[in-house]
């Protein structure tokens, strides 16, 4: 045993020291194309370097900073030839952060390097060709689109500071805008830090565990207006919290809940377990088309309903329904896309993993006095087998599921329960691919995929693929 490994390492040391280049060389090289992560793809002597920040097209100078045997990773010095989709990125902290990976390339070049990715993975992956993939649906103005911020809380001397962490550290930097976020929640965060300062309070450190608000975290719902606080504190007191929580009140326009949650364990989790509210309401509300939602501190929701409300409508016109149809939505969440179906289905069962989500979901159903529609705790790969088992058929079934896609348990059983048409929401194109092949194999031909932009400035595409029963 030890012979064999003394002798693999010895291996693997003599390949990587056959590079073409060596750690921290500086090489130059002409950059062909972007990485899912949003990396520029360059080959020195035909070994593959990632350098974050170049764009296709470019000519640049980098220096070698990881290098593995198949592949590695180099630092952007000096770019030789710009790319024409070259533009300068809006946020003065965009390399600090690291929230977002796209903004030194022009918007339009970002939309068709979604749409790229996507037709890509399908060829590549799902062998799936001749396929239509529209372009990507983007933003009018693709700034401040997110509804949902989470920002974590320093100290420096003077006071509180809040913003984000440095990459890869976690170190907090202070920050006065996110240009992603909309601006109630830069207003929400500078307030928060002014007032709390002025009352006393501390920041939570880490090292330390000492100190008492960890996190600010805002949510703002776009139709209505309304929006939440969450202070995040390690520990139940929080002094003078009648008077911090009537001024934020006082001074931000729009806001109906502030909310404590407390978690006091050694963990890079935001939240914990006791949610209270302070002033005002549970729930904030938000529309998305005509369907309502409450949202509360803990619930999941869309971060950006604008184009949440696009995607959405491109899987509804999908699902092709005329009023007959039984609908199956796997993956359901809080019910986002059920309630939609469910404005023109017959009847629609969703089925989620997480029990809160499924309350939340039914809760939404209530509140936009739907009755068509039923929501079921569980996996999908076991639930949905078991419906079909029952001698349920569903006409349509919906999947959203998360990054690593559908179980193949259920793609079987969807094969087999043989549903007119297939519509497939994905955030990751890879997956999606894979399973578009077997829903191929089981019996399916894709008509059409469309990619839509939910996140602006980052590299996550999403898209939604139609398929029918052949
Ligand atoms: N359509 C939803 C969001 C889907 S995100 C909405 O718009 O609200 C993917 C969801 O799949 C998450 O809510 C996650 O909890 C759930 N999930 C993950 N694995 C699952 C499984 N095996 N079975 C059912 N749901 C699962």
């Amino acid at each position: 045993m030890g012979n064999i490994s003394r002798k693999r390492k010895h291996a693997v040391a003599s390949a990587v020291s056959n590079l073409p280049l060596a750690k921290n060389e500086t090489v130059e090289l002409i950059i062909e194309d972007l990485s899912h992560e949003g990396n520029g793809v360059g080959r020195y002597e035909g070994y593959t370097l990632f350098v974050p920040g170049a764009l296709p097209g470019e000519r640049i100078l980098a220096k070698a900073t990881k290098l593995k045997k198949q592949f590695g990773y180099a630092r952007l010095m000096e770019i030789v030839e710009v790319a024409a989709s070259r533009t300068k990125p809006l946020c003065p902290v965009y390399r600090r952060c690291g929230g977002c990976t796209l903004q030194h390339m022009d918007y339009e070049a970002q939309l068709a390097f979604k749409r790229k990715l996507v037709e890509d993975n399908l060829r590549r992956i799902g062998k799936i060709e001749g396929v239509p993939v529209h372009p990507t649906l983007g933003m009018k103005d693709p700034w401040r689109y997110r509804n949902k911020a989470q920002v974590p809380i320093g100290e420096e001397e003077g006071g509180l500071i809040g913003g984000f962490y440095a990459q890869r550290s976690h170190e907090i930097i202070d920050m006065e805008a996110c240009l992603i976020q909309h601006e109630k929640s830069d207003e929400v965060v500078a307030r928060v830090k002014e007032i709390a300062s002025k009352y006393g309070i501390r920041a939570y450190n880490e090292e330390t565990q000492q100190g008492l608000l960890r996190h600010v975290v805002t949510k703002v719902g776009f139709a209505t207006g309304q929006i939440m606080i969450v202070l995040i504190t390690n520990g139940d007191k929080l002094p003078h919290k009648e008077a911090l929580t009537q001024e934020l009140a006082q001074v931000i326009p729009g806001v109906a809940s502030i909310v404590q949650n407390i978690n006091t364990r050694k963990t890079n989790v935001i939240f914990g377990d006791t949610t209270r509210v302070l002033w005002g309401e549970e729930y904030i509300y938000d529309t998305i088309g005509a369907v309502k939602f409450a949202i509360s501190a803990r619930s999941f929701y869309q971060v950006n309903p604008v184009q949440t409300e696009l995607l959405y409508g491109k899987a509804l016109e999908y699902a092709a329904l005329t009023g007959d149809e039984n609908v199956i939505d796997a993956y359901c969440g809080i019910g986002t896309i059920s309630l939609f179906l469910a404005q023109k289905a017959r009847q629609v069962f969703g089925v989620e993993i997480v029990p809160d989500a499924i309350e939340d979901a039914k809760r939404n159903a209530r509140l936009n006095d739907m009755d068509n529609v039923t929501f079921a705790v569980g996996e999908a790969e076991t639930v949905i087998p078991q419906w079909y088992e029952e001698g349920n058929a569903a006409d349509v079934i919906v999947v959203d599921p998360p990054r690593k896609g559908c179980d193949e348990r259920l793609l079987d059983t969807i094969a087999a329960m043989k549903p007119e048409r297939v519509v497939y929401v994905s955030c990751n194109p890879a997956t999606l691919a894979r399973d578009l092949r077997i829903l191929e194999d089981g019996g399916y031909r894709t008509v059409e995929v469309q990619p839509v932009d939910m996140f602006p400035h980052t590299n996550h595409v999403e898209s939604v693929a139609w398929l029918k029963r052949i």
